[in-house]
């Protein structure tokens, strides 16, 4: 293989072990092409990064594993099965959904048993989330079947993807589109509140986001044996017998490009070593990649400045807790939502200050696998979305051990009697701790959020526009946040590296 100096392609760097830089990095290896991976962090994973502590494992980030078959996909093409590396086990009910009032929904991949709950709120419902789950699958096959692993490089594809977003109304928000089909609130919220978990507001974001509803009834939701960090590991195995290298505790500072601005040609790591690679792909923060590491060229300043301003997802408080206790009610993921809906997320996306109430996401894996905590002990995390560092002006040092104590007391008192008394070891990660150890551009959780405006051809690139061996994987990049988008980034980025490979053969 040759590049434009009559090189020899060699070498590509992937900047970042998060799941779009291990999926990426390992198609690139697979297909022959010798790949290293620098890594800040002393552990691949990027947000799904793992704290260990006192015998418990905490995942640090996604929990809900869906469209394992994207997964899968990443293994088979370095001719592996993923079943050898990791165990997929099916999460059931998908969530517990709990509400102030009391009333209570298992999302379930039954229809006679979300039939019959759904009867319990309105009958009438029943019918309307049938043509909720129709539209839903309409968006699913469009949206991600067809378009979620294709690179936007031209408006021109944009222009070909315009008539069905029309037809399926891409332009209403997710939460007018579920009330489109469906009358009770508690219902309303219960299907369109997976916007969030990709950093989209369910009352802006584009509706096409509607279709996570399909791929999780599609697939189901699986949690990986000994945690999500355990498919970050098999990632890793697998990566590194195929002969990739990773480099940990290793900050890119700089993507060094040549004088005409066309052209990554190394990159130079904390500490002042260069590295001369052939193409240079980033899985960091797109601010941070452009304003940061690519602060020696004119693109990136632009490029930096502009993106800066773009409109960034919300940020996350997560308390990462062991107890020394079990409970026999409890599910492996729970959503309890709080008194608002529609304010409480006005003011997580908007500010200006920390909302007074919040919803919270609880994560219990020891539910599903033991050996994440001691013996009679649980693993757990909760998060609470709350504004970026850009929305409101928040002194998280003070702030988060305060918000850290309300949080326990309300769990203890809606779902966890006793909680306070078993607590054993706990750790916070706020929007300063994104901010600072994911060079997360204002403590995003989710990067750029997905509105219809900031998606496909109008999202930052899976290759950049001016430098031509300059690549992106990732959550900015498309189709977005979330496993299933990072990974699907990954193979839209790894189809265009080969692809280029080739033309300049
Ligand atoms: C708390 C939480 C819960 C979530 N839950 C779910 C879920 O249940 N299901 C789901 O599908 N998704 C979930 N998500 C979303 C999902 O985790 C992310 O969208 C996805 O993991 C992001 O992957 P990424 O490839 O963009 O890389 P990231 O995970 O963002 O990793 C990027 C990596 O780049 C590194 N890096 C940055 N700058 C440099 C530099 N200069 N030099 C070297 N390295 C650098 C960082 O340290 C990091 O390791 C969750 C996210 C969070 C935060």
């Amino acid at each position: 293989m040759m590049l434009r100096a009559n090189r020899p392609i060699r070498r590509v760097a992937v900047i970042g072990a998060g799941f779009g830089g291990l999926a990426l990095a390992i198609r690139l290896q697979a297909a022959g092409i010798a790949t290293t991976i620098f890594e800040q962090r002393d552990k691949p994973g990027g947000r799904a990064y793992v704290y260990a502590d006192q015998g418990f494992t905490f995942d640090g980030g996604p929990t809900v594993i869906t469209d394992p078959t994207c997964l899968e996909e990443v293994f088979a093409a370095a001719g592996r099965n993923l079943a050898d590396y990791v165990d997929l086990i099916p999460v059931s009910p998908f969530y517990r959904l709990l509400w102030p009032d009391g009333r209570q929904f298992d999302y379930v991949n039954d229809q006679a048993g979300l039939d019959a709950q759904i009867a319990t709120f309105d009958p009438a419902d029943v019918e309307g989330y049938r043509r909720f789950l129709a539209y839903s699958q309409a968006v699913f096959e469009e949206g991600y079947l067809k378009l979620g692993a294709v690179p936007f490089l031209h408006f021109s594809s944009m222009m070909k993807a315009a008539p069905q977003l029309m037809k399926l109304q891409a332009w209403r928000s997710v939460y007018s589109m579920v009330s489109h089909f469906i009358r009770d609130e508690h219902l309303r919220e219960a299907f369109s509140f997976h916007s969030l978990l990709v950093g989209g507001n369910p009352f802006s974001t584009s509706s096409i986001y509607a279709l996570i509803h399909a791929l999780e009834r599609k697939w189901g939701v699986f949690f990986p044996r000994g945690g999500t960090g355990a498919l970050v590991q098999g990632m890793v195995r697998l990566f590194e017998e195929l002969g990739g290298q990773m480099f940990l505790s290793t900050p890119v500072d700089e993507i060094v490009v040549t004088e005409d601005g066309r052209w990554a040609e190394a990159v130079r790591v904390k500490g002042g070593q260069s590295f001369g690679f052939d193409m240079v792909a980033s899985n960091a923060d797109v601010v941070h990649t452009y304003g940061q590491l690519l602060r020696g060229s004119e693109r990136g300043r632009a490029e930096g400045a502009r993106l800066a301003k773009a409109r960034h997802s919300m940020s996350l408080f997560v308390l990462y807790f062991g107890t020394n206790r079990t409970w026999d009610h409890l599910q492996h993921h729970t959503v309890l939502f709080g008194p608002r809906y529609r304010g409480l997320v006005d003011e997580i996306f908007k500010g200006p200050r920390l909302p007074e109430d919040f919803s919270l996401y609880l994560h219990a894996p020891t539910v599903t696998d033991p050996s994440l905590a001691p013996a009679g002990c649980t693993a757990f995390y909760v998060l609470s979305p709350v504004p970026h560092l850009g929305r409101a002006q928040i002194d998280w040092t003070q702030e988060g051990p305060l918000y850290r104590d309300r949080i326990l007391a309300h769990l203890e008192a809606r779902l966890l009697p006793g909680l306070r008394d078993s607590l054993v070891t706990s750790r916070i990660l706020d929007p300063f701790g994104f901010r600072d150890e994911l060079s997360a551009h204002l403590g995003s959780a989710f990067s750029v959020e997905p509105i219809l405006t900031q998606s496909a051809w109008f999202r930052p690139h899976n290759r950049d526009g001016q430098i031509a061996n300059l690549y992106f994987t990732g959550a900015g990049t498309h189709p977005g946040a979330g496993v299933p988008g990072v990974v699907g980034s990954a193979k839209a980025t790894a189809g265009l590296m080969l692809a280029d490979v080739k033309t300049w053969l």
